[in-house]
């Protein structure tokens, strides 16, 4: 199975890759979550994201495609892979294509989730990410066990940088005029479901199972 995950930030896409990615033991690559990591760890890639990061405008597209390319080159990934955040950019999907076609490979469906804006800006805002797991809980609708804990490591959870109100806003523009495009690359080419990220997590999860190449095989 290898599915991107698209979408505005805040539609749920991460939560749902998280787990499709436990059920069928495949891989989640999330360019964010590796950002966020290069960053933590001051690392080349780190300083180079971290001004376009914290004022919600997109990496580069060579600095992106390059993490992208490294990590399908693992061997784990080699059966199947959920991308979570990447492509962004119609440039990126095309190298993506011609990644894939250089393996003999194709993406096998693509996955759009909606949300009404409204409803991306509370879940934005409310949202608390662990720094060390990567956990994600939302302080109305999925808090953790203990206020401010990560129920799964127990780290102190924080608010992103990015899911403040102005960056918000910021990044809600870059995906429009970006990465929304992308929604008529992959129609076109067949592969492209369009799912409503709206309700329970439970509820879009079965929506989403639904979609997928291999439902009901894990
Ligand atoms: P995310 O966690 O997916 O919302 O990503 C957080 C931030 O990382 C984005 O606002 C971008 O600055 C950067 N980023 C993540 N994925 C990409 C990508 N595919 N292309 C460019 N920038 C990205």
């Amino acid at each position: 199975m290898r599915v991107v995950f698209l979408g505005a930030p805040g539609v749920g896409k991460g939560t749902q890759a998280e787990r499709v990615a436990a059920q069928f033991h495949h891989p989640k690559i999330s360019t964010g979550d590796i950002l966020r990591e290069a960053v933590r760890n001051k690392t080349a890639l780190g300083l180079e994201a971290k001004a376009c990061m914290d004022q919600g405008k997109l990496v580069p597209d060579a600095v992106v495609v390059g993490i992208v390319k490294a990590k399908l080159a693992e061997p784990s990934c080699a059966e199947g892979f959920l991308l979570d955040g990447f492509p962004r950019t119609v440039t990126q999907a095309e190298e993506l294509t011609g990644l894939l076609e250089s393996k003999g490979q194709r993406l096998d469906r693509v996955l759009n989730f909606t949300v009404p804006r409204a409803e991306v800006v509370r879940r934005l805002s409310g949202r608390r990410s662990c720094p060390k797991c990567q956990a994600v809980f939302h302080v109305d609708s999925a808090p953790p066990k203990r206020d401010g804990v990560c129920d799964r490591c127990g780290a102190g959870l924080i608010q992103r940088a990015d899911d403040q109100k102005e960056t918000v806003d910021a990044r809600l523009s870059v995906y429009e005029e970006q990465t929304a495009p992308l929604i008529a690359y992959y129609r076109q080419r067949g592969i492209l479901s369009e799912l409503d990220g709206s309700g329970p997590i439970e509820e879009v999860y079965r929506r989403v199972l639904h979609l997928l190449p291999e439902r009901g095989a894990a």
